[in-house]
Order: structure tokens, then sequence, then C-alpha cells
């Protein structure tokens, strides 16, 4: 198939690429300068023109897609993973609900609009469109694909957590809306991963530069939290090569059209990636918090159940361990100098 993808130089993009490639696609990516598309160009040399390049510099702008998705005549599906997924935000609406929102709009207007050829569309989007922060742990509680975030505009605002998970709430629901309103040609399904973990690219990332969700490995393993494990916060993961593979079966799998998908491995704490760490890595004990250093461990009232049957059944997922997935990212990390 000829799938465009979206911000190609993102964490979870990255084995996208990798995983459309493995399954023959031809691949065209939106980065948002050139010196990406490089980078990413020389680190498949295999590719050929399997792989290309469009930019797009910024998702927030309205008709930022057009000239990408007009420039690609039988294109057949589409894969839009870019959204801001950081807390450095001074503006929620400008840093974080336009580009989700927006970006997401974008695309399906622009292939409703130029690309009548597309059937298939995947959609990044949440845990965080389905949890309900509110409720806290919320023992008693199956979250699955029926739940959704109740957060509002006013919420979002007050701060950056909540901006995140608005938007991802309100770009998803934008998507569901535009599909029922609209009634395009293509199908849409969504991923709603929660905490995704596993093997960075050396070619895109430095420890700095490090994606949000991988920041809790690499702070273990640099000293950061000698004193104290932080609280684990969302305490179900995935890993990055499964939830990759599950957008690329969205698309080759006639039966995830128009599903939404919430898909996790299972529960971790912080507390265990630590000890994950200390087995696999001695080299790190200096670094890590003692045995004896608390913190990080499961909500002592209890915790929600999870039901990621959906999956498993439509897309055949089978889930990497934790401890898999967490030496897979310590060995990525030290290829980029931890
Ligand atoms: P990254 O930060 O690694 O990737 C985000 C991507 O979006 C990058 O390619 C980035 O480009 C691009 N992007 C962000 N804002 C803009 C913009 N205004 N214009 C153009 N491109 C933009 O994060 P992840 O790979 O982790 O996230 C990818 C998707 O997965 C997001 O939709 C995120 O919400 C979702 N997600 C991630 C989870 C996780 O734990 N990692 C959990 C649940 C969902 P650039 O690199 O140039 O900034």
């Amino acid at each position: 198939m000829k799938v465009l993808l979206t911000g190609g130089s993102g964490f979870i993009a990255a084995h996208v690429v990798d995983i459309l490639l493995e399954h023959g696609h031809e691949v065209i990516t939106t980065v948002r300068s050139q010196e990406k598309a490089d980078k990413i160009k020389s680190a498949h040399p295999k590719a050929g023109s399997n792989l290309d390049f469009r930019i797009v510099e910024d998702i927030a702008q309205e008709n930022a897609f057009d000239k990408a998705v007009q420039s690609l005549p039988g294109l057949e599906a589409v894969i839009h993973t870019a959204s801001p997924f950081h807390f450095n935000v001074t503006d929620t609406k400008k840093d974080l609900l336009d580009p989700a929102i927006i970006g997401t709009t974008g695309i399906l207007k622009a292939i409703k609009a130029h690309a009548p050829s597309v059937k298939h569309v995947v959609i990044t989007s949440s845990f965080a469109s389905i949890v309900d922060g509110s409720k806290g742990t919320r023992p008693g509680h199956t979250y699955s694909e029926k739940d959704w975030n109740p957060v509002t505009l006013e919420e979002a605002v007050q701060n950056p957590s909540n901006g995140y998970r608005a938007s991802k709430t309100f770009a998803e629901k934008a998507a569901w809306e535009f599909l029922e309103k609209e009634k395009p040609n293509f199908t849409v399904a969504t991923m709603c991963p929660p905490l995704v973990l596993g093997p960075i690219v050396h070619y895109l990332n430095s420890l700095d530069g490090l994606n949000t969700s991988n920041q809790r490995v690499r702070n273990l393993i640099t000293g950061q939290n000698k004193k104290e494990i932080p609280d684990t916060g969302t305490y179900i993961w995935v890993d990055v090569r499964d939830l990759a593979l599950a957008h690329v079966k969205a698309i080759e799998i006639p039966e995830a059209a128009n599903k939404r998908f919430f898909i996790t491995a299972g529960y971790f704490t912080n507390k265990e990636v630590c000890e994950i760490i200390r087995k696999n890595f001695p080299e790190y004990e200096s670094e890590l918090p003692g045995k004896e250093i608390k913190g990080g461990d499961y909500p002592e009232g209890g915790l929600y159940k999870y039901d990621n049957s959906r999956v498993v059944e439509v897309l055949g997922i089978k889930f990497r361990t934790l401890e898999e997935s967490i030496v897979d990212l310590v060995k990525s990390l030290k290829s980029v100098g931890a």
C-alpha cells in the first residue's frame, strides 16, 4: 500500500516507519525539516524509493497537509501520529490543543478534498482520551473503548497535564465527528495507548531531547531519583513496537475499520522498572535508588482494571513483557550516551 505517515520523526512513528517498510508498504512521511528527513533517509539505506518525505512545518496551521496530500496520487492509507506530547506549555491552546485538534481535522479534510483513493486512516489517540482523571485510581472500574474522558475546556487550561489529556480527547472526538458528519470514502481507526515505553532510535535522539514517555527511565539511570522513586502516575503501559504493529495492522485488516483500540500490555510501576534495570544492568547500580528507597509502588487503595481484548482479537497483537521493553530501552539509551 502507498501510505502517508505524519510526524515521522516521533518516538512511535520511527517504529511505524520500520514496520511499514518490513511489510512491503511504500512510505511517505511528513517531518518538520529537511534535516530530519535526511537523518531518517540515511538510517534506511535499503528502503530506496519506498521511503519518501514531505515537509509539514506546523500541523496547527489550517490546510497544513493540503500540499503534501495533493502531491501523492494513488495514496491508499494515512497514519496520523503527529501531535505534541510534552508539558513545556506556556499557552495550552497554542501549544497543545491547536496542533492536536487542527492537526487531526486538517489531515482528514485534506484527504477528503484531495485524495479520493485513500481507504483507511489510523489516528494515534491515547488512554488520555479514555481515562477520567477526576476519579483517581478508580478501583472497581474496568476501562475499555467505551469510556471517554469527560474533561472540559475550562479544566484543560488549568495545568499542562489536563491540557495534554484534553488535547487528545478533543482531537479524537473531532475525528469521530468528522466521520459522522462528512461521511468520507475512508474508514477511521484510533489507537488509545497508555504510557508507551521501549527503544528509541539513535539517529533522531539525544538524552536531553528524549520523548516524554521514556524520560522516567532515563531519570532512573542518570541518578535523578536516588532519594525517592517518583509516583508512577499512569499504571498501565505498552511497548512501542507492539503499538507500531497495531497501527500498521489497522490499515491492513478490514475488521479494524471504524473502531477505537485501547492498547495496553498491562500494569507496571516505576519500582518494577527500577528492579528490572538493577537486575539487567549492574553498571547503573550507583545511579539507581537503593533497595531501601521508597516510592513508585502500586496505590494502596487499589486500581482500575482494563479490557484490552479488542486489540488482541481484531489485530492479533501479542504483548512484549515489561522486562524486554525496559532492557531494550536502556540499551538504546546507552547508544545515545547514558
Ligand atoms: P514524540 O514527541 O516523539 O512525537 C511527536 C511527533 O509530533 C513528532 O514527530 C513531532 O515533530 C510532531 N509534532 C508535534 N507538534 C507538531 C506540530 N505543531 N507540527 C508538526 N509536527 C508536530 O511523541 P510520541 O511518539 O510519544 O507521540 C506520538 C503520538 O502518540 C502523539 O499523538 C501522542 O499524543 C501519542 N501518544 C503517546 C504516548 C506515549 O507514551 N509516548 C501515549 C499515548 C499517546 P518534531 O519531532 O519535529 O517536534
